[in-house]
């Protein structure tokens, strides 16, 4: 019995440090393709539409999409603010 509960523990933690990896790499993903609000070919990201908690921003030179999270649209607001 007490090793099964061991079992449980480390499938568990398993579980928890896959989840950690998928959302270090989304976020990693996103902070990439906002690149501090510059799109790879110069133009600066448009905020287009939200769709719940995600942002879509279109370049104003190429129109590309990229989808980021709310984090990224909070830095824009600031950035737009001053
Ligand atoms: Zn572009």
């Amino acid at each position: 019995m007490k090793d099964s509960i061991n079992l449980l523990i480390i499938i568990f933690a398993i579980i928890i440090l896959i989840l950690l990896a998928i959302y270090g790499h989304e976020y990693d993903k996103n902070k990439n393709e906002w690149n501090n609000g510059y799109c790879s070919c110069g133009g600066h990201w448009k905020y287009e539409q939200s769709v719940e908690d995600t942002y879509i921003y279109r370049c104003d030179n190429c129109g590309k999409t990229i989808e980021v999270e709310e984090v990224q649209a909070f830095v824009v607001t600031i950035k737009n603010g001053v």
